[in-house]
């Protein structure tokens, strides 16, 4: 129950978007009236840029994960420990496996889910990397995969589907695990360590041209085969098929082959590209109370584009759901969204990156370097020097 006058805003999801709307409202709120609640699945925040690290040699669960009470220690943010089920709109109600949770604002910040293209039997038998708890299971079936290899002498064949970023990042990280892990149960390294299938004719389709063609030479030199335009059309009994009529049995895949918003935030709303329309104001159309925001929302670009999610669109509209519910509260105006472009960094293994950011191309470990500078950054953002140096 909230008292007279009081508004309760609800945000679902504590990823990037999910985390600076709570933050920044409980900083410009002084909360004597209003109630924030935080609702998630998990009791930390995420930093889903780096989950890929977690299968290499030694991951750190601090370079991955936050606790949630760390972030919001003397905040007055209710934090909720749910899966959220459905929005009902109507009764401005949502629902959760922990029971209803009523709000006056409500923010949808439920992040992006695997998409299968209806591809038979890759939603039922493939592994996918979208979270810390996906990465985990990755590493331990790697573990496990290399433990009953020393009985055959023949190290494993893993096998990525989709040389997207989440793709090359974790073939990367893979990669440069894999002779650690044959020394380690005695086993001989084999020439390739891992495929990459690729539908389009590069990896990292659409991107900056020189540095796709610099990440795959840094691939192939890891022991990465490439294997492009050639899309998988089906994986049943442990076989993966290729529009070529290539077939291909590994002892892991993982399946890499795209994002869409997720299903619950996105049922009952108008969708393009598989996530929520939103208006300018980040707020869903004819729902005067509900705001969207990050992977689950669709941001369009200058000319009206659908444009593909990215953690910088997340924080910039978390940002603006911020301002938004806040103007909302105050009864003053609203701020629009304006897409802006700020490039992406791609790891390639421990050592080695490629990024354009700002316009500015960085390769080798300078990249890998700003790819600190930018999780330094966002630590930052989120928990101050305190987070940043690890206190
Ligand atoms: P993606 O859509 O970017 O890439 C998926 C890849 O799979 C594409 O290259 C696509 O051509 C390929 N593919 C699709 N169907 C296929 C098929 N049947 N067979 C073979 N290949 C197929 O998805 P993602 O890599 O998961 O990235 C999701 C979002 O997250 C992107 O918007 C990306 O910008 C963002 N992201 C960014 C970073 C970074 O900046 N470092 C890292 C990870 C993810």
């Amino acid at each position: 129950m909230t008292e007279h006058g009081s508004k309760r805003i609800v945000i679902l999801g504590a990823g990037v978007s999910g985390l600076r709307i709570a933050l920044k409202l409980e900083n410009r709120l002084g909360m004597k009236k209003n109630s924030i609640i935080l609702i998630d699945e998990n009791e930390y925040h995420q930093y889903l840029y780096r989950i890929h690290e977690v299968c290499n040699n030694h991951y750190k669960e601090k370079d991955i994960i936050v606790p949630l009470t760390r972030i919001f220690k003397g905040k007055r943010v209710e934090l909720v420990k749910a899966s959220v089920t459905t929005i009902d709109p109507e009764r401005k109600v949502v629902k959760t496996n922990e029971g209803e949770q009523s709000y006056d604002i409500l923010a949808i910040t439920l992040g992006s889910h695997s998409t299968y293209f209806g591809i038979p039997g890759l939603e039922e038998n493939s592994y996918t990397l979208g979270s810390y708890g996906q990465a985990r299971v990755i590493r331990a079936r790697i573990e496990e995969l290399f433990t009953e290899a020393e009985v055959t002498g023949q190290p494993p064949n893993i096998l990525i589907g989709g040389g997207g970023f989440t793709g090359v990042e974790l073939a990367g990280e893979i990669a440069d695990w894999y002779p650690f892990l044959c020394r380690q149960h005695n086993l001989e390294k084999p020439k390739i360590v891992l495929t990459i299938v690729e539908a389009m004719s590069t990896i990292l389709p659409g991107w900056n041209a020189d540095l796709v063609e610099r990440a795959q030479g840094v691939l192939e030199s890891l022991g990465i085969e490439l294997l492009l335009n050639d899309p998988i059309t089906s994986f049943e009994e442990k076989r993966v098929t290729l529009k070529s009529g290539k077939v291909l049995e590994p002892d892991l895949f993982v399946w890499t082959g795209g994002v869409r918003g997720d299903p619950v935030c996105t049922t009952g709303f108008e969708i393009m590209s598989h996530r929520i329309i939103t208006d300018e104001y980040n707020r869903i159309p004819g729902h005067e109370d509900i705001f969207a925001a990050g992977d689950c929302a669709c941001a369009v670009d200058e000319s009206g584009r659908p444009r593909s999610p990215t953690a910088h669109i997340a924080m910039v509209q978390g940002d603006l759901v911020a301002h938004n519910i806040y103007n909302t509260l105050q009864g003053s105006s609203l701020k629009k969204y304006k897409f802006e472009r700020a490039g992406e960094v791609v790891t390639l293994g421990k050592t080695n990156a490629v990024g354009d950011l700002f316009g500015i191309k960085f390769t080798g470990s300078l990249a890998k370097f700003m790819k600190k500078v930018v999780h330094w950054w966002y630590l930052y953002s989120i928990g101050g020097f305190s987070l940043l140096l690890g206190k």
